[in-house]
């Protein structure tokens, strides 16, 4: 049986808030009804109230997509091809930042990104997965240290980390703000977080509405408005040094207009040829111009935000 709790908000405590939706599981359509609310006092948005986290174990069956091993065991090349591109993409912009150095990923399914790292031959890498199945995947096939823990509970070692990536995982999370402190007590001064969230700014959740993909109930605990986000990460003791769309777009654009054509009945033979066309060779073409003018100014499904440890210092209590 589902279990539910009320939630206070993790950044200032309070639980007054407005009520933004109720929704559903639209993704894996597993049962519930679940609350999107606003944070009456600094904007953040959360779940509440929400599944307790051994409620929502239910929610995350070994098909959710970052639990796949897809990048081994995927016979479609082109899928191949195109999810090792946006890992290289991924680490392009990192090592734009940062040549080399310890790196730490916070979530990191069954390691696709830590693949593409490694083949870089400069990173010296740790991997934290609380899915076990995925850790000991992880460790089988790439020979990496991996922490089947939650990050706050993981004995990691302090002012240690030149960077420390999170994959769509802050919105996972029930304490998102101790996880921000956690990482950058972890990273030495200097030291980059660079973590990508739901774009809650970008065109496709403005035109989908609550049938954007980056809602995702009842799995997205936590989304993060830009201007708050920038806010809560200087006080932690980052600076918000850039904010890029770098991953994702082709797919999830084609999630959410699934989503919107079940909700509003118009799921038919039509619409699904349609669908097809779009997720064809042909369809990714015609649209990749499109979705890299979306990208290119920030209005993609996902931000990537590259943020800076600041030196002690700098930091004022
Ligand atoms: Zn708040």
């Amino acid at each position: 049986m589902n279990l539910f709790e009320e939630t206070t908000c993790d950044w200032c405590g309070i639980r007054e808030s407005e009520v933004l939706f109720e929704g559903t599981d639209l993704l894996l359509g597993l049962p519930g009804k679940f609350r999107m609310v606003r944070c009456s006092k600094c904007g953040l948005f959360r779940q509440d109230p929400r599944l307790t986290w051994e409620s929502l174990e239910t929610y995350y069956p070994q098909n959710y997509s970052p639990y796949e091993t897809i990048i081994a065991t995927e016979k479609s090349l082109l899928k191949r091809l195109d999810r090792r591109y946006g890992m290289w993409k991924r680490l392009q912009a990192i090592q734009h930042f940062q040549s080399g150095g310890k790196l730490l990923e916070v979530g990191c399914g069954t390691g696709i990104f830590l693949a593409e790292a490694q083949r870089a031959r400069r990173w010296e890498l740790t991997a934290l997965e609380p899915n076990k199945e995925a850790a000991s995947y992880i460790e089988k096939t790439l020979q990496i240290p991996v922490l089947a823990d939650r990050f706050a509970e993981a004995n990691l070692p302090a002012n240690h980390f030149d960077v420390i990536t999170m994959w769509n995982v802050l919105e996972h999370l029930d304490h998102p703000i101790n996880d921000l402190r956690r990482a950058h007590q972890l990273l030495k001064d200097g030291g980059w977080f660079v973590f990508s969230i739901p774009n809650l700014e970008g065109l496709e959740a403005k035109v989908f509405g609550r049938y954007w993909l980056g809602w995702e109930l009842p799995r997205h605990l936590y989304l993060f408005p830009q201007k708050q986000l920038r806010r809560i990460l200087d006080e932690i003791g980052f600076d918000w040094v850039d904010a890029r769309c770098i991953a994702g777009s082709h797919a999830s654009l084609e999630l959410s207009i699934g989503f919107l054509l079940r909700a509003k009945n118009i799921d038919n033979i039509a619409t699904r040829f349609l669908l097809g066309l779009y997720r064809s060779l042909l369809g990714r073409v015609a649209f990749s111009p499109l979705l890299w003018l979306a990208g290119h100014f920030r209005q993609s499904t996902l931000i990537t935000i590259f943020a800076q440890k600041k030196p002690a210092a700098d930091i004022h209590d």
